[in-house]
């Protein structure tokens, strides 16, 4: 596959798990759950013929219902749920700063790439203190729908099958890590590929180009513009920045845009003003770029940066290596990342704190971001790892 060059893992020879999907949809006694990736809506129209950066959320929703998934949810309500947890850990490891606590990590890295985070396990084992604790969305979400929702539905957690449609060739390898199940039983049981999803719904004969606009199910298909700008690179630290920026302040963001943040430059960093703090932040992607980042925090972090998005793949998930090919093409990432802002924009809710699925669950189930249950189901460490 193309991802050879950016992913340091199981991506090497792409694994084809269309059939274990087909053999879970098949089988009476499961309830077949599927998550969808923020990267996906804006790169799957192309193998139907649509021009990159054509958003197809409402007919991916359709097709994943006539494939006979049970319920049809969105990676972008977990992407939400990281928010609160890496927001808040953020927030603390800065004002334990600010209180003149020297021993505490800054920056905070963020953790939701596996692609990445095992490139720091084999690379950088020095500093695996530093990423946050907070799983990524994929693995957020497979923990929450089997515990929270399976509750709910008042089933086991094994009479479950959570699938996940990523960008990523490094998804079906993190959901196999073993920290990521219960007595044996995964949080995320089948990770496959946008492309791997369009052979799907071109060998069931759906007619892709006809369906009809369908929304996601509720409550883990609640979503913000907030959790979908993470498909894009510097979109996790925006969103990041948004609920720092309210719950540090305690005011009104004027503007949820950080037009500083965007962009396709390898490496950028930028300032956001949050009341009398100045938060420096670093955004990577591609792991040259990303080493770039490291090696500066290594040797002391001189820009004095709070908090880092490094990303694994070129213009992050949009370029990941289970989309569509675009084989290095800058003009269909840049595409991609604009139908990514285009898809925030239009949404009615732009911060992760503000999406009411997500407050419910606080409420009913975990209390506050960072609680022993959060903790539990959200957050896990890292291991140094031989290198690859
Ligand atoms: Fe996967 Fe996205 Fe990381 Fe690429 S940038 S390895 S697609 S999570």
């Amino acid at each position: 596959g193309q991802c050879v060059a950016v992913c340091p893992v199981g991506a090497l020879t792409e694994q084809d798990n269309t059939w274990k999907v087909v053999e879970a949809l098949a089988n009476p006694d499961k309830v077949v759950v599927v998550q969808t990736a923020p990267a996906v809506r804006v790169a799957l129209g192309e193998e139907f013929g649509y021009e990159p950066g054509t958003l197809v959320t409402g007919k991916m929703v359709a097709a994943l219902r006539r494939l006979g998934f049970d319920y049809v949810f969105d990676t972008d309500f977990a992407a939400d749920l990281t928010i609160m947890e890496e927001g808040t850990e953020l927030l603390d490891r800065i004002k334990k700063f600010l209180n003149g606590d020297r021993d505490v990590k800054l920056p905070i890295l963020t953790s939701c790439c596996p692609g990445w985070v095992n490139f720091i396990e084999s690379q950088f084992q020095d500093l695996l203190d530093v990423p946050s604790s907070a799983k990524s969305p994929q693995q957020m979400f497979g923990a929450i729908a089997k515990s929270y929702y399976a509750e709910k539905l008042g089933i086991p957690r094994d009479k479950m099958v959570v699938v996940s449609i990523m960008p990523c060739l490094a998804k079906k390898y993190e959901a196999t890590r073993e920290e990521f199940s219960v007595d044996g039983n995964p949080d995320v049981d089948i990770s496959i590929s946008t492309r791997e999803l369009a052979h799907l719904i071109k060998r069931t004969n759906i007619d892709f180009n006809e369906l009809e606009d369908e929304d996601f199910d509720r409550p883990l298909g609640e979503s913000t513009g907030a959790g979908v700008i993470f498909g894009t690179t510097g979109g996790v630290i925006e969103a990041a920045t948004r609920t720092a920026y309210e719950l540090f302040t305690g005011k009104q963001l004027d503007k949820v845009e950080f037009e500083q943040l965007r962009g396709l430059d390898g490496v950028r960093v930028a300032t956001v003003k949050m009341g009398d703090i100045d938060l420096n932040i670093g955004i990577a992607h591609g792991l040259g770029n990303a080493r770039k980042l490291l090696e500066e925090v290594k040797a002391g972090n001189p820009r004095k940066l709070h908090a880092i998005e490094i990303m694994a793949c070129p213009g992050g998930c949009i370029g990941g290596g289970g989309q569509p090919y675009h084989h290095g093409n800058l003009e269909i990432l840049k595409k991609r990342a604009e139908a990514i802002y285009r898809e925030d924009a239009g949404k009615p809710i732009r911060k992760s704190h503000e999406n009411p699925a997500i407050k419910e669950l606080y409420e009913t189930y975990l209390g506050h971001p960072m609680s022993e249950k959060a903790h539990h189901l959200l957050h896990t460490n890292y291991t140094p790892k031989d290198r690859v």
